[in-house]
């Protein structure tokens, strides 16, 4: 059975690998915690669209706490 905790992880996770939009003037914000990211990997861009990965630095955010890379999509 999967405790609260779990869940909340799970979530974040999830929220984490569906990918949050990214914007040359804003950047890529935490899916979690909504804090500016730290960007980690910046592919080469696939037509129209460019994805990065990001790491939270709110230690409070589980995101961060976990280390789970965050996804984000830059759109032409
Ligand atoms: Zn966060």
């Amino acid at each position: 059975m999967a405790s609260p905790t779990m869940t909340v992880l799970a979530q974040a996770q999830m929220a984490a690998m569906s990918g949050v939009t990214y914007t040359p003037r804003y950047g890529a914000c935490c899916p979690w915690c909504g804090r500016r990211t730290k960007i980690s990997t910046t592919l080469p861009w696939d037509g129209d669209v460019r994805i990065r990965y990001h790491y939270c630095k709110n230690k409070r955010c589980p995101l961060a706490v976990m280390r789970i890379s965050i996804k984000s999509v830059e759109v032409v």
